[in-house]
């Protein structure tokens, strides 16, 4: 029996509404992913959304939406998947990088205003910040958006793990009180899915216009927008921007439509199993993940410390009993490609490397069971024995 580190959830509603579009005739461009970006956009407490092909395709737009382009510079962490930093180099851009702390796995505030006071000295500030929530546990935003008014950068939260994880404040990631734009995934390995699929949210309504009309070529059919006398009164539309076919489907928004209802019910099983694994593993000799008193995680993995260099031992044991556990992540910047274009070097970022040398993200996803559980903790502890 494989237990993998993430799995999706899917039930006979979610089916049955993709089907439906299928016997509708609106297989794209048709009402779904208006509601679908304008569902997620509600739930997490923001004025509006963009739903597109992936989060990715989100990141993309959101950085072409601010302006980043070839002379400026765009700053993330190591510890994430590649887009985040893949979408600032795609504008032309270019990357830097600010180191984690080692409790959260999250941007290191004191790091990130070092970097900026010494950036501001050097004349070379990042146009734009990209935090990432890792995990689903959030970011220190309350610090950065203030950091952001004094240092003049704009703010892309990736809450790609981050659905219905919630500030010190209490509101939810992605409400856009402390940043320009929150991207979010739908790819199944997240906290719900749209097969593929991702949305970003804004509080900026220009932005919002602006990232619509970039995921769909640049161009407008709303006569209210378009810039001079249509070339022929039959000619709907105008290019406005240069833009891309990001688009979502009708088919991708209505699974997304549907896995939205569950969200909360989602998140609540994951931490559920989160709070299980804390107590299981608690006089075990890793190390947990940080303590929820402030922030609320939305538990897209759970992650391990493995000290004294055993990483990859208990790796290995976990492996060979089948259970897939996962490493989040190999530092961005170690990456094949980053090291043939920028050669960054070893230690650039000293404690993402630690995190990437002891981290193992064990199995979490709503339909774990108990029995499951048991066993990944089991095969932990005879690991480190
Ligand atoms: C999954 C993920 C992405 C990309 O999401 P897609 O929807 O697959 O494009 C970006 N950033 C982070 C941190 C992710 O985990």
């Amino acid at each position: 029996m494989t237990i993998p580190y993430g799995k999706h959830s899917l039930d006979e509603v979610d089916i049955q509404a993709v089907l439906s579009v299928l016997y509708s005739g609106w297989l794209t461009q048709g009402p779904l992913p208006e509601q679908f970006e304008n569902v997620v956009a509600s739930f997490v407490g923001s004025a509006g959304g963009v739903s597109a092909n992936s989060a990715t395709s989100c990141l993309h737009i959101a950085c072409i939406a601010l302006d980043v382009g070839k002379n400026d510079i765009v700053w993330t962490v190591p510890n994430t998947f590649v887009a985040s930093a893949n979408c600032a180099l795609l504008c032309g851009a270019s990357v830097d990088f600010v180191d984690i702390e080692l409790e959260t796995g999250n941007i290191c505030v004191s790091t990130l205003r070092t970097k900026l006071e010494k950036a501001r000295d050097c004349g070379d500030l990042p146009k734009v910040l990209i935090p990432v929530h890792f995990a689903g546990f959030p970011c220190d935003m309350k610090s950065i958006a203030e950091l952001s008014r004094e240092f003049g950068f704009k703010i892309i939260e990736d809450a790609s793990h981050a659905l219905g994880a919630k500030y010190e404040c209490g509101n939810f990631c992605g409400s856009s009180i402390y940043s320009d734009i929150t991207v979010f995934s739908f790819h199944p390995v997240k906290i719900a899915t749209s097969v593929e699929g991702g949305v970003a949210v804004s509080n900026d309504l220009e932005l919002l216009q602006k990232m619509k009309i970039l995921r769909s070529h640049g161009i407008t059919s709303d006569p209210d927008m378009m810039v001079q006398t249509p070339v022929s009164e039959i000619w709907g539309y105008q290019q406005l921007l240069l833009g891309l076919n990001y688009r979502m489907s009708d088919i991708h928004a209505a699974l997304g439509l549907s896995q939205m209802k569950k969200v909360p019910n989602f998140v609540r099983s994951r931490r559920n199993h989160a709070e299980r694994y804390n107590t299981l593993l608690k006089s075990s000799d890793v190390l947990l993940p940080p303590d929820e008193t402030i922030q609320t995680s939305s538990f897209h993995l759970y992650c391990v410390q493995v000290l004294n260099g055993r990483q990859r031992y208990v790796f290995d044991h976990l492996r060979n009993a089948d259970i897939l556990c996962n490493l989040h992540y190999i530092p961005v910047y170690l990456q094949p490609f980053y090291q043939k274009k920028f050669g960054f070097p070893r230690g650039y970022c000293p404690n993402s490397e630690i995190w990437f040398k002891r981290t193992i993200s064990i199995p979490l996803y709503p339909a774990l069971t108990r029995i499951e559980q048991d066993f990944v903790v089991k095969v932990i502890i005879e690991a480190l024995h």
